[in-house]
C-alpha cells in the first residue's frame, strides 16, 4: 500500500503564468479549496477529484 496520499502537482498560474505547485491530498474523493499563488499572491481557486487515490481531474479558476 502506498501510504503517502500527498502529490504535489505543478501548473501555471492564470495571473503570472510562473510555474507553481501545490500539494493535493489524495485520500480525498473530491475538493475545492482557494489558495494564493506563492509568486504573484493572487487568489486561485482549485478543484480536483481521485478515483481510488489516483487524480483524475484537476482545475484551476481564477477567484474573482
Ligand atoms: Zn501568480
Amino acid at each position: 500500500m502506498n501510504s503517502n496520499e500527498q502529490v504535489e502537482q505543478s501548473l501555471v498560474c492564470p495571473y503570472c503564468w510562473q510555474n507553481i505547485s501545490i500539494l493535493l491530498d489524495l485520500s480525498v474523493d473530491s475538493q475545492s479549496f482557494v489558495e494564493d499563488c506563492e509568486v504573484c499572491c493572487h487568489p486561485i481557486e482549485f478543484h480536483y477529484r481521485t478515483e481510488e487515490g489516483v487524480l483524475v481531474e484537476f482545475d484551476i479558476v481564477k477567484v474573482q
